[in-house]
């Protein structure tokens, strides 16, 4: 008999994904709990800053209610807290960051953009959960949200950063994102938090006909760009796009 997943689910690897229920993009639990004694309204802060990403260019209305949606201070330290809704990434931990919001609303909107998406997207494999924010982001946008995350200290932060969001749509997986997650797969979007010197094949495998791969990657120089990469009936497309700064890409798990 199925067993009834937790929230955040929580797969083996190699696991049960193809199994995961089907559910539909989740609506987050409304705000409640505001931190106490900061002076921070929450939901004000997080409209402010909201404002400032469509003045920047963020134009996909999904992708703005995300961002006004998920309370982002609950992903950080809380010695953090108030710089949480600044548009700068914040430590979370073992050498990591969590990404400025500006760049986890780029990404989720280049991902928007792909061919697949024009009905909304499907299944979305994650490369880097960290604290877990971003993953809660897409789970408003996608069908099913994969987020692997390859230190384990990282992978059972997010699970409980996200266990009371109860977002039946994401899973959330302990192992190497270099090697994918092929019981997911096809996936309409592949989206990487941590920068890598090349593609790794098993991405370009698991991205489905019509489907879309955004990452930070490695060019001449040392520079590390925003990558998109469209699967098409005739192979892969590549757009370099703005460079960005993210945490190196490694293998193995820890
Ligand atoms: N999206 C995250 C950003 C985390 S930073 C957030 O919202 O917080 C990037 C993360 O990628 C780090 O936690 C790092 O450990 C992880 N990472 C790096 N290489 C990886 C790999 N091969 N597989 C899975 N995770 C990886």
């Amino acid at each position: 008999m199925a067993r009834k997943p937790g929230f955040p689910a929580q797969l083996d690897l190699p696991g049960a994904a193809a199994k995961a229920a089907r559910a539909a993009p989740a609506s987050l639990p409304a705000s409640t709990a505001i931190p106490q004694g900061l002076g921070l309204d929450s939901a004000a802060v997080r409209a402010h800053m909201v404002q400032k990403l469509a003045r920047n260019g963020i134009r996909n209305a999904a992708v703005l209610h995300a961002m006004a949606t998920v309370e982002r201070h609950r992903f950080v330290d809380s010695a953090l807290v108030t710089q949480a809704y600044e548009d700068i990434s914040l430590p979370i931990g073992l050498g990591q960051t969590i990404s400025k919001p500006s760049i986890v609303a780029r990404m989720a909107e280049l991902l928007l953009g792909a061919p697949a998406a024009q009905h909304g997207l499907g299944r979305v494999l994650e490369i880097g959960t960290g604290c877990g924010y971003q993953a809660a982001v897409l789970s408003m946008m996608a069908r099913e949200v994969y987020s692997m995350e390859r230190l384990r200290q990282l992978h059972e932060k997010a699970r409980h950063n996200l266990r009371p969001l109860r977002l039946a749509n994401v899973h959330l997986l302990f192992g190497d994102g270099m090697l994918g997650y092929a019981q997911g797969a096809p996936y309409a979007g592949i989206l990487a938090a941590a920068g890598g010197q090349a593609v790794p094949q098993p991405w370009c495998d698991q991205l489905a006909v019509g489907g879309r791969l955004v990452a930070p990657m490695a060019v001449a120089g040392g520079q590390q760009v925003l990558l998109v990469l469209d699967k098409t009936a005739h192979g892969l497309q590549q757009t370099l796009l703005e460079p960005v700064h993210f945490v190196p890409l490694k293998s193995g798990i820890a």
